[in-house]
């Protein structure tokens, strides 16, 4: 028998119950098939960013930066501790708790909705009819909706030569279960991931952190002038940041492994306690429909979508990690909620040139709109703002002085083409750039708006005022 529904969400991570609880909050009755389970077999929604992705890594995050502040750093504010000590079994357990509560509140928001939640493996089958796998392996339940939302997200990218191993070689899931601090750290890819876990680690004790990175540039997708500074800050911190080196060789042994790699100086050795692969993440489209269904998936196998996300299929929409555009919780969120309205006969779009990026290290890099270099290589005609943390009161007295923030206007309409920040709470910044550029907002529309005094948000002020050569808090040298 097949169950009848409005709309059939494939995938219950951040694209998948955001579109689905969106359809159903429009009246139309939805379900979700989503095939998670956790370490103990358990289904759980949420998907890679509840579960493996975004909240732990940003649990960890904040806990680690909160024992480097009482071991290193409390002592510049006349604060002294001694006896710091490391729980990192309290640090996971609190990890996995905060795991669990968000995981349980979607099955929540799922059951106040009436979003029926299905368990188990789907395959879209012609005529918008999804066949469920459930986990004994047989096909348990098949579905069928008026309108169909693929949103299976991605898995990590493995490299050929670099077998994961579950304890010492392992992938981003594997980094956020450490049981030890390893002391010496190896990860291959200088990426967000490779970041952020990178410090992670760094900051609970590993003695050395190396970061393997193929491209012979740092942070290519960030602006130039953020990168440098982010490789200065980060290389500052311990972590070190070795690129174009390309692994060739990887052999483990019974507690290490042993990595050869090339870069500019030649064949290389290095022994690590633990190596983290993080080189990217790849679509899960495989088996997501069978052979008859006829979707088209494009050369990288994402699925092939428009602008608003529909698929060659009529009645089929694809979102999230797995279709093109940056592999981010709220951009597939934002296009499930696009897809609900369309659905249900709304008129609804996504502005895919105000997606912010944010990388949670200490300092945030944030950004949102075009870089300079972009610009640069476009022939764009635009005027730049550079206002430096240093120079803000409220990042002195919170000792945090590193960093910039950078606003890019149009040199003719003065219009905000991009912002870049690197620094304290930049991830929290960022969004009043984005809201000035979802807004259509200029470079004046910030210097003529009144930001409350003492807060970093002045710096965002300082350089829309920077844009055009009259920042208060800095000297500015004029072009004659
Ligand atoms: P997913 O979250 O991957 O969810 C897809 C779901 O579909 C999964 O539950 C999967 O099991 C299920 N599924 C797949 N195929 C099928 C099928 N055939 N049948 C049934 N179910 C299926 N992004 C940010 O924006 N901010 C961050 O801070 C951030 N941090 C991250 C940290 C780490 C360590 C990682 C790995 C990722 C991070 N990301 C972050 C990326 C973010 O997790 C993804 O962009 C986001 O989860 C994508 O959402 P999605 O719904 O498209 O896919
Ligand atoms: P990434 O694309 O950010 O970085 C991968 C890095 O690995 C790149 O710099 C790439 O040049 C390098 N690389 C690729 N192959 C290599 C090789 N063979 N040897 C050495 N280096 C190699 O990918 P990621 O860090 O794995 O993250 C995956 C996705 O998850 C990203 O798209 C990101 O958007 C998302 N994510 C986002 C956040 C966030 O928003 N804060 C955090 C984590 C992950």
């Amino acid at each position: 028998m097949t169950d009848q529904f409005d709309v059939v969400v494939i995938g219950g991570g951040p694209a998948g119950y955001v579109a689905a609880i969106r359809c159903a909050q429009l009246g139309l009755n939805t379900a979700c098939v989503d095939q998670w389970v956790d370490k103990r077999g358990r289904p759980m929604l949420g998907g890679t960013c509840l579960n493996v992705g975004c909240i732990p890594s940003k649990a960890l995050l904040e806990s680690s930066e909160r024992f480097a502040q009482a071991r290193h750093d409390l002592s510049d504010h006349g604060v002294r501790v001694s006896g710091v000590e490391l729980d990192l079994d309290a640090m996971l357990a609190r990890k996995d708790k905060i795991v669990r509560e968000l995981t349980k509140g979607i099955e929540q928001l799922f059951k106040a909705n009436k979003v029926t939640w299905v368990q188990g493996r789907g395959q879209l089958q012609p005529g918008k009819v999804i066949a469920v796998t459930g986990t004994a392996g047989s096909q348990s339940r098949t579905l069928a909706g008026e309108h169909i939302i693929l949103a299976p997200g991605s898995s990590p990218l493995e490299l050929d030569h670099v077998q994961l191993t579950g304890d010492i070689v392992v992938d981003s899931t594997g980094a956020l279960e450490f049981q030890a601090v390893p002391e010496r750290l190896g990860i291959i890819g200088a990426g967000v991931i490779g970041l952020e876990l990178g410090s992670v680690w760094r900051r609970l004790g590993a003695k050395t952190v190396t970061l393997l990175e193929a491209q012979d540039s740092f942070l290519s997708m960030a602006d130039e002038q953020v990168a440098e500074q982010a490789l200065r800050m980060f290389s500052g911190q311990g972590l070190d940041i070795k690129l174009n080196s390309r692994v060739t060789d990887c052999s483990v042994e019974t507690q290490s492994v042993d990595i050869r790699y090339q870069n500019d100086d030649g064949d290389q050795r290095a022994r690590f306690d633990k190596l983290i692969v993080a080189v990217g993440r790849r679509p899960n489209t495989n088996g997501l429909a069978s052979d008859e269904a006829t979707l088209l998936l494009d050369e990288w196998g994402f699925v092939h979508v428009d602008e608003q996300c529909r698929t060659n299929l009529p009645g089929v929409y694809a979102i999230g990690d797995a279709v093109r555009g940056p592999m981010l919780a709220h951009k597939g969120s934002e296009e499930g909620v696009m897809v609900a309205e369309l659905i249900a006969g709304h008129a609804a779009n996504v502005n895919y040139g105000a997606i912010p990026s944010v990388i949670y290290t200490m300092p945030e890099v944030a950004w949102v709109g075009e870089t300079e270099q972009a610009l640069r290589a476009g022939g764009a005609a635009y005027r730049s703002g550079v206002f430096p943390f240093a120079a803000s009161g409220r990042a002195r007295a919170l000792g945090e002085t590193g960093g910039f923030v950078k606003v890019l206007a149009d040199e003719r309409t003065d219009r905000i083409l991009g912002v870049h920040m690197i620094g304290h709470q930049c991830g929290e910044l960022i969004s009043e750039a984005v809201i000035a550029m979802e807004l259509g907002g200029s470079a004046e529309d910030i210097a003529l708006t009144m930001f409350a005094h003492p807060t970093l948000s002045e710096s965002f002020h300082e350089a829309a005022l920077a844009v055009h050569e009259r920042p208060l808090h800095i000297a500015v040298r004029r072009k004659r």
